[in-house]
């Protein structure tokens, strides 16, 4: 008897089942997204500008990546700022879901070879 999933994780899982919840619960994560969302406010290049003369600026949004190795900053258009943001939850959740699974999925498989008959081998 247990209340939640969560329950039965540490003693009874086996290694498919950890698939299985692992599966489950990424499915709902897409898209999942690494790198980080920055706000900053810059000047621009127009001369006399007014929102650039009262200090005010230009508030923009940037996302900073990795692409093939290279750090890169992609311009992220405000009305996009939401759903980037979505993406990059989903990211966090699903790495911290990887790291959930790491330990279950191993102690699973160490439990299926305690059970499973030795070979006449070793
Ligand atoms: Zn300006």
């Amino acid at each position: 008897m247990w209340h939640t999933g969560r329950m039965k994780e540490a003693r009874f899982e086996s290694s498919s089942e950890v698939v299985r919840w692992l599966q489950g619960e990424a499915t709902g994560l897409w898209p999942a997204l690494l790198g980080s969302l920055s706000f900053r406010r810059s000047p621009c290049v127009r001369a006399n500008c007014a929102a650039c003369m009262s200090g005010e600026q230009h508030s923009s949004y940037v996302l900073y990546g990795r692409l093939n190795g290279r750090r890169v900053a992609v311009y992220v258009p405000e009305e996009l700022v939401p759903e980037v943001r979505r993406g990059l939850d989903n990211g966090h959740a699903l790495q911290e879901l990887l790291q959930q699974a790491a330990p279950r999925y191993v102690k699973a498989l160490k439990r299926e070879r305690a059970k499973a008959p030795k070979s006449k081998k070793s």
